[in-house]
């Protein structure tokens, strides 16, 4: 996986990151991520991966591009109304880096199909926009062991988690079930820079993985990052492991 010329000026800035080098970007060039869901948190986490240079992107969606999606959904553009998100997200993510390959999957996560589909997968990024399909990737990486990211956004605000099953707390150790009648951007609105700034979060801390710099927390604790827009407040709230939770016995002191 030796980099050509062209991809060492094409990555440049990623191989000067004090830590990261050569090894780092062929550590992304060898890996896969999945990113499921290519609306407001998809569409930059999708674009940064590309554009970092991970070798392989899987593309899920079932949905296609709406007028009302274009004010947070960058992947999509106006000439593409009526077309299929998977379709629409190959086409800006293959002219922004030709290095990738790309893998759409023009279906929606079922229980059915999830372990399948994402068994191919190093990583996978929760960008859907609905509770059922958080929690069930969160319960399938789980059983397979495959690091996630997974983002929540409403209105202003959004959080983020990054989930490393076995060696950081899973979503079930933050909300161990799915909520009920909690209101969703439907109801409330989002500005398109809170899913930019969150599925930025999400690809960042998959990179960080994939090229070898992630640390566990002390005591298996996790980083819950959230952003709260009524004052441009970030914070990142320490996330204990949960006792009893699905993810328990995935830590290497599970009893
Ligand atoms: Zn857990």
């Amino acid at each position: 996986l030796a980099l050509t010329a062209e991809q060492r000026e094409r990555y440049a800035r990623n191989l000067l990151i004090p830590g990261f080098g050569e090894a780092g970007q062929e550590r992304l060039a060898g890996a896969s991520v999945c990113v499921v869901g290519l609306g407001g948190l998809g569409s930059p986490a999708a674009f940064y991966l590309a554009a970092a240079g991970i070798g392989t992107l899987g593309l899920v969606d079932s949905d296609v591009v709406e007028l009302s999606n274009l004010q947070r959904q960058v992947l999509h553009d106006t000439d593409r109304v009526g077309m299929a998100k998977v379709t629409s997200a190959v086409q800006s993510l293959a002219a922004l880096n030709p290095d990738v390959r790309l893998r759409p999957h023009d279906e929606r996560l079922t229980r059915d199909n999830a372990g399948a589909l994402l068994a191919d997968y190093d990583a996978v990024i929760e960008a859907c926009d609905n509770f059922e399909s958080k929690f069930l990737i969160n319960d399938v990486c789980l059983e397979q062991r495959k690091p996630f990211a997974t983002a929540g956004i409403l209105a202003l605000s959004g959080h983020a988690l990054f989930v490393v099953p076995g060696q950081s707390p899973c979503l079930r150790c933050v909300t161990p079930s799915v909520p009920q009648g909690e209101p969703t951007t439907s109801d409330f609105g989002v500005l398109g820079v809170v899913p930019g700034m969150l599925g930025s979060l999400e690809a960042f801390e998959v990179i960080r993985w994939l090229a070898g710099l992630w640390q566990p927390g002390a005591d298996g604790a996790g980083a819950l990052h959230s952003v709260d827009g009524g004052t441009v407040r970030l914070k990142t709230v320490k996330i204990p492991r949960r006792r009893g939770c699905p993810c328990a016995g995935l830590w290497s002191d599970a009893q």
